[in-house]
């Protein structure tokens, strides 16, 4: 048995908001990862085994090597499908808010979800929810949403209704929210909810290869560019600092998702505990954080960029040049260095 972690109430309100609705929107944040998907697919195939008409509407496409996750082929994509995906959601009774914390994270679907007569649930691990659900279930301790979609089903008094597709789905959010159970990821317990996934049918060694013997030729030759000639250390600050530029976006063919999980690699460096990673697009730089516990960086990205996510993963945009948005993240090093040489401490001793 695992422990009853979602306060009774939250899974009451849920559970009635839930029979009580008969066509229910699932959606999830912009560039949906696993968790986003794995969490949205998981309920979605639950809630129609309940008899709902349910729709997953996201609002880009999700990477191609989540494609071949249980359902996908029947998920919405938002911009691609605008009348379709605000008619869904104009005629909805519930949503379901999964895996982001406000609703500019779903960007352009944040006006049509904000203006939906329907009740909206929020489920979500990502810290400060907003207030735009009338049942929030915010628990940044968990692994993942997936992990939160188990738990929620399983108090509901439906475990017995999770099957290996269902299962497939939440191992999905729980393996790759947690880079494949490296890190955020010390309770017992989540080995306890992948042991009954595993009882269910699931081939957890077929999830990891599904998800991550998948990528392009192109993917690798860039990733081989970045660190040899773009990665920097910075010893002095435990950091490494990669960036991708429009030019090489183009060199490398690169496709949505190509550098997924590549700010993560420095950070298996000695002395390696903070990775930024500076992604050029079309009208703005995307900055990806991460770092070594008890090195805690979300506030960083809030601080100089207004961004944030989980203290040692988060996220941030700036509509500086990226020259400029590196500088300015170079320039407020300083500022933190007590607090890496703490954790730089800590880590090496
Ligand atoms: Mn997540």
């Amino acid at each position: 048995m695992i422990s009853k972690i979602i306060d009774e109430e939250l899974i009451q309100a849920a559970k009635e908001n839930i029979l009580d609705a008969s066509k229910i929107v699932i959606t999830t944040h912009v560039s949906p990862d696993g968790d986003a998907m794995g969490s949205s697919l998981a309920l979605s195939q639950f809630l129609q085994g309940l008899g709902k008409a349910v729709a997953v509407i996201i609002p880009n496409d999700m990477p191609d090597f989540l494609k071949w996750l249980p359902g996908a082929d029947d998920v919405v994509v938002y911009e691609k499908n605008k009348d379709m995906a605000e008619k869904l959601i104009a005629e909805s009774d519930l949503i379901m808010a999964l895996d982001f914390n406000e609703l500019h994270r779903i960007e352009g679907m944040a006006v049509p979800v904000a203006d939906a007569k329907a009740k909206k649930v929020l489920v979500d691990h990502h810290i400060n929810p907003g207030h735009f659900a009338d049942v929030v279930i915010s628990y940044p301790e968990m692994t993942s949403t997936a992990e939160m979609v188990f738990r929620l089903i399983c108090r509901m008094g439906y475990a017995s209704d999770i099957d290996a597709v269902i299962g497939t789905c939440i191992y999905t959010g729980m393996m790759t929210d947690t880079g494949c159970f490296t890190y955020n990821s010390k309770s017992a317990e989540i080995y306890i909810i992948i042991a009954e996934l595993i009882k269910k049918g699931i081939n957890k060694d077929l999830i990891y290869q599904k998800v991550f013997y998948n990528f392009s030729e192109n993917r690798y030759r860039l990733q081989g560019h970045l660190l040899s000639k773009k990665m920097k250390i910075y010893h002095e600050y435990g950091l490494s600092v990669m960036s991708l530029s429009k030019d090489e976006k183009t060199d490398f063919e690169f496709q949505k998702g190509d550098t997924e999980g590549f700010v993560n690699i420095p950070l298996s460096i000695k002395g390696v505990i903070f990775s930024v990673f500076f992604k050029e697009e079309e009208d703005k730089v995307k900055m990806s954080f991460r770092s070594v516990s008890p090195l805690v960086v979300n506030d960083i990205a809030s601080e100089l960029f207004g961004g944030g996510g989980h203290a040692n993963a988060a996220g941030a945009s700036s509509k500086l040049s990226l020259e400029e948005t590196m500088k300015v993240f170079m320039d407020s090093l300083p500022k933190y260095k007590d607090r890496i040489d703490n954790a730089l401490k800590v880590i090496y001793g």
